[in-house]
C-alpha cells in the first residue's frame, strides 16, 4: 500500500487566511482541494509539500454567481459534480457541463474541483508510476532524474496537459483570478499554460486560484470531443474544443484548441482562419480539421499509438465542429 508522507494540515476559513498561511510557510506549502490529483502524487513522492492547505472550507471559493448574459463566476473549489448539475451552467454553458461530465467517475467528480482540474499536474507514462517503478528507470527529468525517457536528447519535459476543462476554458476565453499576499491578478486561460511539462503553469506557488470567469454568452457556441480508451474513468489522450460565433450565414470568430497531446493546450490558429469569414459548411470544416491534423504532434508518452492520435485530431475536430451546426 502506498502511504502519504507526513505533513501539516491547515484549514483556513477565508481567502485572506489561506494566502497568509502560504505566504508565511513559503514554497514548502501547497494548496489542496479535492485531493484527487495531489494526494496520489504525494503517495508516489512526486510532490512533497510539508504543509497542505485545504481550500474546501472557504465559502467564497464554493460559489457560482452570475448568468450567461453577464458572464458567470465559478469559485475554484466548486466540485465537478456541481459543475455538471448546475442549472445555469447547463443552460448557458453546456460545453462546460459536458466536458466536466467526461472527467473520471461520479465519485471522483464529487471530490474533484474545477480549480484542481485547471491546475492538474502534467502526465506521462514514465512519470505516473509509483516510487519504486520510477527508481527502476533512474527517475526522469520531471522528478529526481536527469533524462527525459520520451525524448532522451531533450532538456525539456514533454509531460502532457491532461485536463478536460482546460481546452474548453481556452476556447471560450475564460479568465482566472489569482490572489497572493502581494495582490490580485486576472489572467486569460489562453496565456496561463506553459509549453513545459515541469513548469506548466504561469501561477506562482504562493498564489491561490480564487475563481474562474466565463465570458457572456453573446451568441457563441462551443463543443468538446474527448479521445480515451474506455468510455469512462480515463484521462483524455486528445481533447478538441471548438468555438464558433456566427454573423448571419458566415463565421465571425472560430477557435480550435487541442488538449491532451502536449504540455500546454494548443490553439490551432490556422483552423480558426480556415473558418473565419466563410460559410459554416462541409468544405470549410474539412479545411479546419486538416489544419488541426497538421498542427497535432502527439508524443509517445500516453495511451494509444501517437500517429493514430494525430489522425484522430482531424476526426475529432470534424466531430466537434459538425456538432455546432
Ligand atoms: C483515476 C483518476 C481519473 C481521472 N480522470 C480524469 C479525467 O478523465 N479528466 C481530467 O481532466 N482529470 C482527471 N483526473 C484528475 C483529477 O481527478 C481532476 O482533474 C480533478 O478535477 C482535480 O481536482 P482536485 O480538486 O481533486 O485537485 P487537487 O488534487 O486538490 O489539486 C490539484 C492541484 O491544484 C492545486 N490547487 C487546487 N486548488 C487550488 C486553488 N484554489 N489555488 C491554488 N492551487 C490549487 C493543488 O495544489 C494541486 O497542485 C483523474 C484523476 C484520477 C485519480
Ligand atoms: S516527458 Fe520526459 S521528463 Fe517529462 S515526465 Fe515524461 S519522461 Fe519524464
Amino acid at each position: 500500500m502506498m502511504r502519504l508522507p507526513k505533513f501539516d494540515y491547515r484549514v483556513p476559513r477565508t481567502v485572506a487566511e489561506a494566502v497568509k498561511i502560504v505566504g508565511d510557510v513559503g514554497p514548502t506549502a501547497q494548496f489542496v482541494a479535492g485531493g484527487t490529483d495531489l494526494y496520489p502524487n504525494m503517495k508516489r513522492r512526486q510532490q512533497m509539500p510539508q504543509t497542505v492547505i485545504s481550500v474546501m472550507r472557504v465559502p467564497e471559493l464554493n460559489q457560482i454567481t452570475g448568468e450567461g448574459k453577464t458572464g458567470i463566476t465559478i469559485g475554484a473549489s466548486v466540485t465537478l459534480t456541481d459543475i455538471c448539475e448546475h442549472p445555469l451552467i447547463i443552460r448557458d454553458y453546456p460545453v462546460v457541463a459536458a466536458a466536466a461530465r467526461t472527467i473520471s467517475t461520479p465519485i471522483l467528480r464529487n471530490m474533484g474541483t474545477i480549480g484542481g482540474n485547471l491546475l492538474l499536474d502534467t502526465r506521462c507514462n514514465y512519470y505516473d508510476q509509483n516510487y519504486e517503478w520510477r527508481k527502476g528507470i533512474n527517475f526522469c527529468l520531471k522528478k529526481d532524474g536527469d533524462v527525459c525517457w520520451v525524448a532522451p536528447g531533450s532538456s525539456k519535459c514533454w509531460a502532457v496537459q491532461s485536463s478536460d476543462l482546460v481546452p474548453v476554458m481556452v476556447a471560450i476565453g475564460a479568465k482566472f483570478r489569482l490572489l497572493s499576499t502581494l495582490g490580485e491578478r486576472m489572467i486569460d486561460a489562453a496565456g496561463f499554460y506553459n509549453d513545459d511539462g515541469i513548469d506548466y503553469l504561469k501561477k506562482r506557488p504562493d498564489e491561490l486560484l480564487v475563481d474562474i470567469h466565463l465570458p457572456p454568452t453573446n451568441g457563441w457556441r462551443a463543443s468538446y470531443q474527448k479521445l480515451r480508451r474506455r468510455g469512462a474513468f480515463d484521462f483524455p489522450v486528445l481533447g478538441v474544443a471548438a468555438y464558433v460565433q456566427m454573423d448571419g450565414d458566415h463565421v465571425k470568430q472560430a477557435k480550435i484548441v487541442l488538449g491532451g497531446i502536449a504540455p500546454s493546450p494548443i490553439q490551432v490558429t490556422e483552423a480558426g482562419e480556415a473558418l473565419i469569414g466563410q460559410a459554416f459548411d462541409d468544405d470549410h470544416i474539412q479545411a479546419a480539421a486538416e489544419a488541426a491534423y497538421v498542427k497535432a504532434r502527439p508524443l509517445d508518452n500516453t495511451d494509444f499509438v501517437m500517429n493514430w492520435r494525430k489522425q484522430m485530431a482531424r476526426e475529432y475536430t470534424l466531430r466537434a465542429l459538425q456538432s455546432l451546426r
